[in-house]
């Protein structure tokens, strides 16, 4: 086997025979959605294959359904061998021309969401994010609450309202109220992304069964990139005292591909040390974080780097805290880091933080200023990752474009 691709162009880019991600997509010609797999500016299409003898018998109905659910649920033995056939089919040049008439351009194909999401879970785990959202909001006090240390802070978003990338996102409105002004009703004027990574559910759990943090392979099948959308004069008012709400749940973005845990084992990095130790069930035997650079452009012009690797709370952490009191997982769970900040002004994974809550514009282009997000402005995140041989696999792209409030 090869460790590259024979499809043209696929190595120099961040979809190359190391990365494989999955997604679900249609044409014009063919508009049922079905399960596809990334390989440079190609879609090659699973189902096709499926409805022929590549795949094991207990495997192919996973890709005749209209989503990943299915495949996802059948757990790391079929991950494993699905990944290991397709880097064999796409890296032997003798496949070639078999396969060939299977891809389909990105450009031609309608992408959908990969995955049915079950439920959304949204953390806040970067200490540096919430640092900067301390001295935001409570400038007199400590800046980390007590319990931040200790355990994952997070919350239950609102799983129907995760849209694929590119889905345009309209100015919500809602009860706003800024530190001096008035209680007003109207469209928020404080409109703001969160550059975060998400985490797919394949294998669930029974009720009342926690999840090891060293188990997070079995449970996890893979990442995307995600914009939780914001609205802060909205989420300002109304997060006192059962946290977010209207100002989070109208849209959260995620990406088409759904990157395989196995794609970015060469990305696993140390992640930083915890002090005060955390209690036993949030203890990894092999503590890792995943190291990502990811990209934020609003409007074309690259206005953050959040590095992921620094987060203080990891994947496999958030794992075990939402599961801990037994509640189970689903298959097509989503759940989120929280906004991806480092410690420097360019690393900052919110406008809010990087414009200090308005207080220094950023420069979006050619005399183009900005503090929130206006009607018509666009926001691109990409990341990408370290890929075997000193090659680099991209994550991408979350890109969603504000429209007006409706009248
Ligand atoms: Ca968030």
């Amino acid at each position: 086997m090869t460790d590259t691709s024979w499809v043209e162009g696929a190595e120099a880019g961040p979809y190359g025979l190391a990365h494989l991600p999955y997604g679900v997509f249609s044409t014009a010609k063919d508009p049922a959605p079905r399960i596809g797999v990334r390989i440079g500016d190609q879609i090659l299409d699973l189902r096709a294959l499926a409805t022929g003898t590549f795949f094991l018998p207990w495997i192919r109905p996973a890709f005749h359904e209209h989503d990943l659910g299915g495949f996802m649920a059948m757990g790391p033995p079929a991950w494993r061998l699905v990944r290991h056939q397709l880097t064999e089919l796409l890296g032997d040049a003798r496949h070639r021309d078999q396969s060939a008439t299977l891809l389909t351009p990105v450009a031609k194909a309608r992408m959908h969401l990969p995955f049915q999401v079950a439920d959304y879970v949204d953390f806040y785990a970067s200490e540096d994010h919430a640092t900067n959202l301390g001295r935001l909001f409570r400038p007199d006090a400590e800046p980390l609450l007590p319990n931040w240390k200790h355990l994952p802070v997070g919350y239950h978003g609102r799983a129907g309202t995760v849209v694929p990338s590119g889905t345009p996102i309209t100015r919500p409105s809602g009860q706003r109220k800024t530190k001096d002004g008035p209680l007003e009703f109207g469209p928020s004027a404080r409109l703001d992304i969160e550059a975060e990574v998400g985490f797919v559910v394949g294998v669930g759990t029974e009720l009342g069964t926690p999840v090891s943090p060293d188990d997070f392979a079995e449970h996890v099948f893979g990442a995307v990139l995600v914009n939780d959308w914001s609205a802060r004069d909205i989420q300002a008012w109304e997060y006192v005292p059962l946290g977010p709400f209207l100002g989070k749940s109208f849209a959260t973005s995620i990406g088409h591909w759904v990157t395989p845990l196995d794609a970015l084992a060469p990305a696993r990095t140390t992640a930083p040390v915890q002090d005060p130790e955390p209690f036993a069930y949030l203890k990894e035997a092999e503590r890792f974080a995943y190291d990502l650079s990811i990209s934020v452009s609003w409007n074309g012009t690259e206005v953050s780097r959040p590095p992921f690797a620094g987060m203080y709370w990891t994947p496999a952490q958030m794992l075990a805290h939402m599961t801990v009191n037994g509640a189970s997982l689903r298959t097509g769970d989503l759940y989120a880091s929280g906004t991806v900040s480092g410690p420097e002004a360019d690393q900052r994974g919110s406008f809010l933080e990087l414009t200090w809550s308005g207080r220094d514009p950023v420069s979006v282009g050619e005399g183009e200023r900005r503090t929130f997000l206006e009607d018509g402005d666009t926001v691109v995140l990409n990341a990408t990752a370290p890929g075997p041989n000193g090659t680099r696999i991209g994550l991408g792209e979350v890109s969603g474009t504000i429209l007006p409030a409706l009248a």
